[in-house]
């Protein structure tokens, strides 16, 4: 799996789809799911924006659609990665709307608000 950070330090994971990889993975290959709105591919101010260093737990999601881990986490339409069971931060107003203009609803990912 190409997409699995293979540095521990600088690991920021997606506010939208829970994937972890490094800073530079994001600025180099954008979100694997999330890039078609996100834009984080050679834009490290969208990267620093639509992700958080601050998250807690991983999961290792191998076969996305037939884990009940996927279909808890909602993320069994994703790609194969590491993903964060529970992230804290917001993403940015003007996203979510983006998003909401191509007809995907963000539901946030941290577990501390709920
Ligand atoms: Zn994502």
């Amino acid at each position: 799996m190409e997409n699995v950070p293979k540095d521990l330090r600088n690991l920021r994971a997606c506010l939208v789809c829970s994937l972890i990889k490094t800073v530079e993975m994001f600025e180099t290959d954008g979100c694997d799911n999330c890039d078609e709105f996100l834009r984080m591919k050679g834009n490290r101010d969208n990267v620093f924006d639509c992700t958080s260093s601050n998250f807690d737990g991983f999961i290792a999601l191998m076969s996305p659609k037939d884990s009940w881990v996927a279909r808890w986490q909602r993320i069994n339409k994703c790609v194969q990665g590491i993903y964060a069971i529970s992230i804290t931060g917001r993403l940015p107003h003007n996203v979510v709307r983006e998003m909401k203009t191509r007809g995907f609803r963000y539901r946030t990912r941290d577990m501390t608000k709920l």
